[in-house]
């Protein structure tokens, strides 16, 4: 989309409504001509305290205009902000105007939109003001709203409850048996890396414990443990054994209330795995299945059936806590398959199933081979089944976060019976806590609520690289971060 600013330079902004509105659209810079397929010119002007912003917009050979008036008041900081969201709501009311839809998340742009509900209930706002913030300011649909209040409650709920030096943990182990059609994560196919897996454990441990040495030196406390990938249990039983070995010798898990294991793929589960993580005292697990429906998991590329998910599960009732996994708008899905794997889930009575919508992820199979996936309508219609039917079985939305280009605009939700919400998801899509990040692919991300400061140390990407990395860890950053 060729985009003219006019007297401002809020690129960001303007990007952000314009993925937001437009996905697929790439911003190109420069003055607009009319004869353009796809254009916007954004003006901003300034008088007597106000700010005019105009936008104009054209696609698909329609045009639509909208003006908007903001007071402009407060310190210079507040001021921005003030005509920044004007500049973001004129060009949201300008899209509905020219597509004539209107995305349930209105103009919020970004991965967490319960964020805003969370740090409004922890300044002392009330959950109607928080909730009417959202559909009034955001322009976000009164369900929607709903939503946000609900996973925003148990954050802020969450938050009260946290010391400055509480953190979790996350260990990533980013091999999988197989790559799935719509997965861009550097997760490695294990046929073709198994001999990667050894070293990278030797790498993985070294790393833990030295970052077990920085935490007791920095007087963190780790409150959860979370094991993901890829598929941790693509490990052996030896290596799983190692990695948490390390990790419970390395940290002083006094105050560390959760361990989960990601064993999404339900072909890496064996009983001699699911009995060192017992033994290692991990509560919870993941099985993910993404579909019941066989014709769907082939079309995917995953190596496993429906009844090879039925099997995990027998082999996951150990557990206190297990978490399902699926996906809405999976290619050769529909909304009766969709209803029917969901039916599926329920009926196996796991305490947490989190609904993810597909994102188009970049070199995933999907784009790449140009998948035909269900259309928005049809997503539309898998989630509008999802929310009533888990409610009726006792499920309640606990967190909440949505990716780029995700069909329709939708979002991830993670539904759990009450009191068995994963600590560890609310922790780190609520970005309460600093999340000490180990292994491959993965990043630190070091949180300051007190100061509302975020910092994030990027991992290296590839198993290859990360095994040959002298020093796996960010010491100083962190270091300095807390010091
Ligand atoms: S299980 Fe997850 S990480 Fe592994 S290939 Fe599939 S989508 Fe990617």
């Amino acid at each position: 989309m060729k985009l003219e600013l006019r007297g401002h330079n809020e690129r960001y902004t303007v990007e952000q409504s314009m993925l937001n509105l437009f996905p697929g659209e790439l911003p190109e810079y420069g003055t607009v001509t009319r004869a353009e397929p796809s254009w916007a010119v954004v003006e901003l002007s300034e008088a007597d305290g106000r700010a005019e912003i105009a936008v104009e917009l054209s696609r698909d050979g329609k045009t639509a205009r909208k003006t908007r008036t903001e007071t402009l008041s407060g310190t210079d900081y507040a001021r921005e902000g003030i005509r920044r969201r004007g500049i973001g709501r004129c060009f949201y009311e300008a899209a509905v105007a020219l597509t004539g839809t209107r995305p349930p998340w209105g103009m919020l742009s970004g991965v967490r939109p319960d964020k805003l509900v969370t740090a409004a209930l922890l300044s002392g706002a009330s959950e109607a003001d928080a909730a009417r913030m959202l559909e009034q300011d955001y322009a976000v649909t009164p369900e929607r709203a709903a939503l946000a209040l609900e996973t925003g409650r148990i954050a802020a709920r969450t938050a009260r409850n946290l010391d400055a030096r509480d953190i979790a943990v996350y260990v990533g182990v980013p091999f999988c048996p197989t790559r799935c059609a719509y997965c861009s994560f550097v997760s490695q196919s294990v046929e073709k890396s198994f001999r990667l897996l050894e070293p990278y454990v030797e790498a993985l441990t070294n790393e833990i414990r030295a970052g077990g040495e920085l935490a007791r030196r920095l007087g963190l406390r780790v409150r959860a443990f979370y094991m993901g990938g890829g598929t941790p249990t693509t490990l052996s039983p030896g290596q799983l054994s190692a990695v948490l070995d390390a990790f419970e010798n390395a940290f002083d898990t006094s105050h560390c209330t959760e361990s989960t294991v990601e064993a999404g793929r339900p072909d890496t589960i064996t009983p001699e795995k699911i009995a060192v993580l017992r033994a290692h005292g991990v509560g919870r697990v993941s099985v993910n299945p993404q579909s019941m429906e066989d014709s769907v998991l082939q079309a995917i590329g995953r190596r496993h059936t429906a009844a090879d998910v039925a099997r995990a599960m027998e082999l996951a009732d150990d557990f206190p806590y297990v978490n399902m996994d699926v996906i809405a708008g999976l290619p050769a899905d529909t909304p009766t398959g969709f209803a029917r794997t969901l039916r599926r889930c329920m009926d196996f009575a796991p305490e947490n199933l989190t609904v993810h919508t597909l994102a188009l992820k970049k070199g995933s199979r999907v784009l790449t081979e140009g998948l035909a996936i269900p259309a928005a309508d049809a997503v539309r219609d898998m989630l509008d089944f999802a929310a009533p039917a888990l409610r009726q079985h006792d499920y309640a939305p606990y967190y909440l976060y949505r990716q780029k280009y995700m069909s329709g605009s939708f979002e991830n939700i993670g539904w759990g019976k009450p009191g068995t919400e994963c600590l560890y998801n609310i922790l780190m899509m609520s970005e309460l806590c600093t999340i000490l990040s180990f292994g491959a692919g993965g990043s630190t991300k070091l949180v300051d609520r007190d100061a509302n400061r975020i910092q994030r140390l990027f991992h290296p990407k590839y198993p290859e690289e990360y095994i040959s990395r002298a020093a796996g860890f960010d010491f100083a950053a962190i270091e300095t971060f807390y010091n």
